[in-house]
């Protein structure tokens, strides 16, 4: 079996991108791993691995890669990664073992140290726009004060989430359950920082639309930064890296996989209408690419970081 080494990141073009007020700043908050298998649903590992090569536990390198939108009056961060405390969080039984299996490297770089790369703060976030509330998009959304009570990270932001997203992770199924995790978001519905959104929103925020898709979890939210000419859109689990583009290769973790399978072309036509740059939120190789439509499918065209 071949394994071709991805192309290094230092190769990739660098975009400089703004939509109106914003300037769009990649977020690194930490690499970890999961299985290989697992974010590959049926695609063979002949075939993955040649993109994404496993370590001796059958694991893939991931990135948690959260977005800053950044203007004069107004910082929005999409997504939070693991967060940086998790020990200190759950406690050493849940936090060690989840840190073990899930390898997760908080040395290197964190949403804090990404954020201050940008002259900011987590007190400078005026929203967080979370696409949904599974452990690798929203554990940073919380965090351990010093007398060990679990509070929001960013104080003076409003938290955007769908409604149906924050009813599921309340009552999860059993496959989703150790992904939704209370600490992430009981305290931000009890300090009322938690803003419920209900479906689809066309300019939510001035530039930034929501697409919504269940077949991932329920209530997932998509992000779409836009303006006359070009678009960006923040994938989250929908697109989780550039390997998933292609439209059957999508994850063993998504709860309906012909739903996603069905949301992910209505999402891929769109990029056919302006010129499109998809987010990728766990590619550990590449922050965004362009793609293009060959036999009926799309394929990445350029893999691009900011
Ligand atoms: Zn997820």
């Amino acid at each position: 079996m071949t394994t071709t080494t991805p192309v290094a990141k230092s190769a990739l073009r660098k975009l400089e991108l703004k939509f109106g007020e914003y300037e769009v700043c990649a977020i690194p908050t930490g690499l970890f791993a999961l299985d290989g298998g697992a974010m590959f649903g049926t695609v063979p590992k002949a075939l993955w691995q040649k993109t994404n090569p496993a370590d001796d536990q059958n694991r893939i390198s991931m990135e948690a890669r959260a977005l800053l939108l950044k203007s004069k009056d107004r910082n929005i961060l999409i997504d939070t990664g693991n967060g940086s405390d998790f020990v200190a969080k759950h406690g050493d039984k849940i936090g060690g073992k989840f840190e073990e299996i899930y390898g997760v490297d908080a040395s290197g770089t964190t949403l804090e140290s990404s954020l201050k790369k940008h002259g900011l703060t987590t007190d400078d976030i005026t929203d967080v726009i979370l696409t949904h509330l599974h452990f690798d998009h929203a554990g940073g959304a919380t965090k351990a004060d010093q007398s060990g009570r679990i509070v929001p990270t960013f104080a003076k932001a409003t938290y955007h989430l769908q409604r149906a997203n924050y009813e599921n992770a309340r009552n999860p199924n059993v496959r989703e359950k150790a992904s939704y995790l209370l600490q992430n978001f009981k305290p931000l519905i009890e300090s009322g920082v938690l803003k419920l959104i209900d479906g689809p929103q066309k300019d939510y925020l001035p530039n930034v639309s929501l697409f919504v898709s269940n077949g991932h979890t329920v209530g997932h939210q998509v992000v779409i930064i836009e303006d006359a000419n070009k678009q960006l859109i923040y994938c989250g689990d929908v697109v989780p890296t550039s390997s998933h583009v292609r439209s059957a290769w999508i994850m063993g973790y998504d709860i309906n996989p012909l739903m996603l399978i069905q949301e992910k072309s209505v999402l891929m036509s769109l990029t056919e209408a302006k010129n499109t740059y998809l987010y990728f939120e766990h590619d550990p190789y590449c922050d965004l690419a362009t793609v293009e439509k060959n036999n009926n499918d799309y394929q990445v065209k350029e893999r691009f970081i900011l």
